[in-house]
């Protein structure tokens, strides 16, 4: 398969951190455009449409939770967020606002392209993989355009909160340590996103029903088989 360019788009309004962001990703062969405020940004995203976003915090005027909560509205893209304290990372993981991904200020340009390209691999991967569509009670979840109905009803998730459903979904009854969901959906191969799993969990929960994700105190998660339900007779 042929890779096209990525493009990325950064909403930042402290110039040096953009223009360094931007030319790390740039010599990593991403097409980069800046935004240096939240209106800015919001109008680049719907013209662009961009592979993903990265996503600053504090912002003159709409600020990044308000920013990324209008792109998940309007056209659900990967969201990387930057915080400046770990406080606020604590803040935006409570808030379950809908981004995939949390770097701290300041972090190593290294650590912000690896992070990057861990979000973009596992959205591609999603989209190439051929997957039935998913029943839960009354949530369906279709891998193949991705949309989500909950009692004939579309519910918006997030790219990251629809493969958290989908990898939970597919095996209902089973339970999931936070380690495994985060190396099965997020790429990653340590433990330290934790909290970011129980965020988007609790988006999850939020958005399609508290009974649907059961969760497994000291273990994990499961998706709940619903009531009155058995196993798939196989064929
Ligand atoms: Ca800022």
């Amino acid at each position: 398969m042929v890779q096209r360019r990525r493009s990325i788009l950064v909403i930042e309004d402290e110039e040096p951190i953009a223009e360094a962001v931007a030319a790390r990703l740039r010599s990593e062969g991403f097409d980069v455009t800046v935004a240096a405020d939240g209106a800015g940004g919001l109008a680049l995203a719907d013209r662009l449409r961009p592979d993903l976003v990265v996503l600053d915090l504090m912002l003159p005027g709409i600020d990044g939770l308000e920013v990324c909560r209008r792109l998940q509205r309007d056209q659900p893209v990967p969201v990387l967020m930057l915080t400046a304290r770990d406080s606020e990372t604590d803040l935006l993981v409570g808030l379950a606002v809908g981004a995939d991904d949390y770097l701290t200020k300041p972090f190593s340009p290294r650590e912000l392209v690896a992070r990057i390209r861990t979000i973009l691999r596992r959205v591609d991967r999603a989209s190439e993989q051929t997957q039935r569509p998913l029943r839960l009670g009354e949530v369906e979840a279709d891998p193949a355009t991705r949309r989500v109905c909950r009692a004939g009803h579309t519910v918006h998730l997030t790219p990251t909160e629809f493969d958290l459903l989908y990898v939970l979904g597919s095996r209902p009854g089973t339970v999931f340590t936070r380690e495994r969901l985060l190396a099965e959906v997020w790429g990653y191969r340590d433990g330290s996103g934790a909290r970011t799993v129980d965020s988007h969990i609790r988006a999850l929960r939020n958005k399609l029903g508290a009974g649907l994700i059961r969760t497994v105190h000291g273990v994990g998660y499961a998706a709940e088989r619903p009531p009155g339900t058995r196993d798939e007779e196989p064929g």
